[in-house]
Formats: structure tokens, C-alpha cells, sequence
């Protein structure tokens, strides 16, 4: 591999180090299924000395510019970003675009066909609740999401939570809401192709979130990087707030089978929901390529 940074070196150099810079590259706001305002967000993440954000709401980037000022205003570093849903060997995936024009017209078409989808899903998951005696779930649903036209699990999650129905929103997804259980309903998100397309159209790069959540086998797990890297894609999750110590470890290994960089999020919603607060996860481990090591818009945080 070409140019990857040795930390030995750099830190013998006294250089910036690309491994302990606090990037979380990896939030949401009630733009999408997160709680908190973009500006909101931003103080919060600068209050736990986050130095780079990246706002990466699903299918969404109307919470981009309120980020972006409030970050500026902070001195704090800030990165377009989108989470794009996505259907993969039958399976939800989730890809994050960074470093993303957000006006960009191929991006913002796709993305608007993503959402658009998002509608009749929730009237057809409210249907499969109503089925099972839990009426109303639309509109309760709908009451808690921030944006009109990003209805999504987590509101109804939400509202499950509210009605009596579940402790936790973490509880709900194991009764409710996923495949066989009442309130799924199967849809079809963008392809892995036009995800990508869409990012690198809009100037971005493209990061497999996650993908230790992802129930696949070892065999599908390959052809999913695979796949990804050959797309164009730059890097995965390593250190996130859905995997646990182990899934460091192994996603760190994988990073380097496949030749890809690693990137590190919080996946924040809420204070009260989220189990990892905004920049409060590990560094990367220096076996890795952090993404960023040589974004110089990143690295002068430092
Ligand atoms: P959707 O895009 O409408 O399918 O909603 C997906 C969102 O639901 C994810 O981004 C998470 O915020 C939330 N979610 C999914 N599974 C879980 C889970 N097991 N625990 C908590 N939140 C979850
Ligand atoms: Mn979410
Ligand atoms: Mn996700
Ligand atoms: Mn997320």
C-alpha cells in the first residue's frame, strides 16, 4: 500500500496524528431520527471535545447548513455527510457519504427518492400494527419526527415506547418492526450502485456503516467489501457505536484484507436513546488507515 501513514513515525515526527484526533464521523439529528436540532447537536459535540463532526442523517441533508454554521461559529471542524439506505442481497445496508456537495442534483434526486418511499412504508407498518391491536401508530409515528418527509422505525419505535407497548426503544426492535415480527414492512431502499454513484457524483467518498450489525454470513460479508471496494467505496466503520470490542478487532482485520480505510462514529440519536455519546468511543487502532489521515481540512483540528 502507497502513502499509509506508519504512527511510529509521524509521532516521532511530532506530526498531527491521524489516530487520536476526536473525529466522529457519524450522527443524526431530528432532521431524520435523531432528537436534537443540527445547531444543538454541534454544541453538544464540541462540549465533549469533538474536534471533526460529520451530520450524516438518513436519506437527508436539509440539516447541513444549520451544522455547518453552528460548527464554524465554534471553531470546530465539520463534514457534510448523508447516510443513504440501501438494498443488498436482499438485506438493509447502510452506506455514509462524507466530504458531500449536498446540493449536488444526482445526490438530492436520489435521495429524494429514497424519502418519498418512506410514506406508504410507514402506512403499511402502521397497517401490520393495527393488525395486532396497536392502532394508530401513523400518527403517532409521525408526531415524533422532526422532519415530514423522514418518517421512520425509530419514530415508531418511539411512539411503541410511549403507547405502553415496550420499555426501550432498544426493546422494540426485538418485538416489533423487524422481519416476522408485527409492524415490518419489506421495502426496497436504493441500490448499492446508484448509492455510490450518487456520493461520488457529489464530489464525496463512501463508508459501509456499521457492518458488524448487518446479519450476514462470512460468505456474504465478503461479497458485500467486495463489492464495495470494487464500487469505489474508501472505507468502513471500525470503531462505532454498534460494535462491540470484539467487532473492533475483527472489522480493524477486515479493513486491511480489503485494502480500505477505517472511519469511527458514534451513530448518536439521543441523550436518553444512545447508548455512546457524540466523540466518546476508542481511537482507532494504529493498525488501521484513518480515513481522514490526509484530509488537510480535517487534520489542521488537530
Ligand atoms: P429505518 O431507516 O426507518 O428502517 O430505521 C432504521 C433506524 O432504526 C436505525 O437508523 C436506528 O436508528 C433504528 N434501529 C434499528 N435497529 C435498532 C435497534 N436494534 N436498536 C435501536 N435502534 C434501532
Ligand atoms: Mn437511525
Ligand atoms: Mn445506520
Ligand atoms: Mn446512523
Amino acid at each position: 500500500m502507497l502513502n499509509n501513514p506508519d504512527p511510529a513515525a509521524v509521532r516521532a515526527a511530532g506530526q498531527p496524528d491521524p489516530w487520536r484526533i476526536n473525529v466522529d464521523l457519524h450522527c443524526h439529528s431530528h432532521f431524520s431520527d435523531g432528537v436534537l436540532a443540527p445547531a444543538a447537536l454541534v454544541q453538544r459535540a464540541h462540549a465533549n471535545g469533538v474536534q471533526v463532526l460529520a451530520l450524516t442523517d438518513h436519506d437527508e441533508v436539509a440539516g447541513l447548513a444549520e451544522a455547518a454554521d453552528s460548527a464554524q461559529a465554534l471553531g470546530m471542524g465539520f463534514i457534510a455527510g448523508v447516510e443513504i439506505s440501501v438494498t443488498w442481497g436482499g438485506t438493509t445496508i447502510h452506506v455514509v457519504g462524507l466530504r458531500i456537495d449536498p446540493a449536488h442534483a444526482a445526490l438530492v434526486d436520489g435521495l429524494a427518492s429514497i424519502r418519498d418511499g418512506r410514506e406508504g412504508r410507514a402506512r403499511a407498518m402502521a397497517t401490520s400494527l393495527a393488525a395486532v391491536g396497536i392502532p394508530g401508530a401513523y400518527e403517532g409515528a409521525a408526531a415524533y419526527a422532526g422532519n415530514p418527509a423522514l418518517i421512520s422505525r425509530t419514530h415508531f419505535a418511539r411512539f411503541l415506547v410511549e403507547a405502553g407497548h415496550c420499555e426501550s426503544v432498544q426493546t422494540v426492535f426485538g418485538k416489533y418492526l423487524v422481519e416476522g415480527k408485527p409492524g415490518h414492512a419489506p421495502h426496497r431502499w436504493a441500490t448499492l450502485t446508484d448509492a455510490l454513484s450518487w456520493i461520488q457524483q457529489a464530489g464525496g467518498v463512501a463508508v459501509l456503516a456499521h457492518p458488524g450489525r448487518y446479519r450476514l454470513d462470512q460468505v456474504a460479508l465478503w461479497a458485500l467489501l467486495e463489492e464495495f471496494r470494487e464500487a469505489g467505496g474508501a472505507a468502513i466503520e471500525v470503531i462505532t457505536g454498534s460494535h462491540t470490542r470484539d467487532q473492533y478487532r475483527r472489522f480493524a482485520q477486515l479493513a486491511l484484507e480489503f485494502d480500505l480505510r477505517a472511519s469511527r462514529g458514534s451513530d448518536f440519536h439521543s441523550p436518553q436513546e444512545s447508548r455512546v455519546d457524540l466523540g466518546e468511543l476508542p481511537p482507532l487502532p494504529d493498525s488501521v488507515v484513518p480515513l481522514w489521515h490526509d484530509w488537510a481540512d480535517v487534520m489542521k483540528h488537530n
